[in-house]
C-alpha cells in the first residue's frame, strides 16, 4: 500500500530552506491528490492540459497548479484563467501566445525558460546559445502579461550521480549569469526548478529552489 501521507512527510522533512515542493500528480486520481491536500500539500503539478482542467475543476481553489509538461502553443488558453506557474516555456513562440492569452484574462502569467542541459536529443528546452541569444534579442520585455521568473531543467536519465550533479551544477551557474546579466533589477526571477524523485537531493545541494517530486510521494504511475 501506498502511504501518500507519509510519503509526502518524509520529502517536506527533507526540504532545504528556500525550496518548495511541487507534488507531482499526473496521472493520478483526484482523490490521491485530496489526500495530500489533506496532509497539507498546496502545490501540485501536471503535464497535461485535460487532465490539469479537470481536476482544477474538481479540486479545492486554494491549490496552487503549475504546468510542467511540454506545452503546445494552441492549448495555453485553457489553463490561462488559473495556472499559478509554467514551468518549461521552450520557445519564443510559446511565450508570445502566454503574453496574449493572459492580455486576454487580465493577468500576468508566470513562467520559467526550460534550459536544455541533458544528453537525450529527445529533451525540449532552449540550449545555452539560444536561450542567451533570445535574452540578448530583448523581445521578451514588450510581453507585459508574462513575467519570467527563472529557469527550469531535467537532468539526463542515468543513474550516474556525478553526471546528474554536473549538470544540475551546470543549470544552476547558468541561472547566476543570467540572473546577472538580464534580471538583476527583477526580483521575481529567483526560481530554478530542478529535481525529481530520484535527484531531488542532488538538485537541491546544487542550489534548486523548486522540486518536483511525483512518484516518491503518489507511488508509480499508471498509464492508461
Ligand atoms: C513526471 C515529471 C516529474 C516527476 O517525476 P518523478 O520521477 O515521478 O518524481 C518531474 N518533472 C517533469 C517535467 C515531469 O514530467
Amino acid at each position: 500500500m501506498i502511504n501518500i501521507t507519509e510519503n509526502l512527510k518524509s520529502v517536506t522533512d527533507d526540504l532545504k530552506e528556500g525550496v518548495r515542493l511541487v507534488a507531482i500528480s499526473k496521472f493520478h486520481p483526484a482523490e490521491n491528490i485530496l489526500e495530500a491536500y489533506q496532509a497539507g500539500q498546496r502545490v501540485f503539478g501536471e503535464s497535461h492540459v485535460q487532465e490539469l482542467v479537470a481536476k482544477q475543476q474538481t479540486l479545492p481553489d486554494d491549490i496552487e497548479w503549475h504546468f510542467i509538461g511540454h506545452l503546445q502553443t494552441n492549448k495555453v488558453k485553457y489553463i490561462a484563467p488559473f495556472i499559478s506557474l509554467i514551468h518549461a516555456v521552450d520557445t519564443p513562440k510559446l511565450m508570445w501566445e502566454i503574453d496574449k492569452q493572459g492580455q486576454k484574462n487580465n493577468r500576468v502569467l508566470h513562467c520559467l525558460l526550460e534550459l536544455h542541459i541533458a544528453t537525450e536529443e529527445t529533451k525540449y528546452g532552449f540550449s545555452y546559445d539560444e536561450l542567451i541569444s533570445f535574452l540578448e534579442s530583448g523581445e521578451w520585455k514588450s510581453m507585459n502579461h508574462v513575467s519570467v521568473d527563472g529557469l527550469m531543467c531535467m537532468a539526463t536519465n542515468t543513474d550516474d550521480e556525478d553526471q546528474i550533479r554536473g549538470e544540475f551544477h551546470l543549470a544552476k551557474s547558468i541561472f547566476d549569469e543570467v540572473k546577472q546579466r538580464f534580471f538583476a533589477e527583477v526580483p521575481s526571477f529567483q526560481e530554478l526548478s530542478m529535481g525529481m524523485s530520484h535527484d531531488y537531493h542532488l538538485a537541491m545541494e546544487e542550489g534548486s529552489t523548486l522540486i518536483r517530486v511525483g512518484s516518491k510521494i503518489f507511488g508509480e504511475r499508471v498509464y492508461a
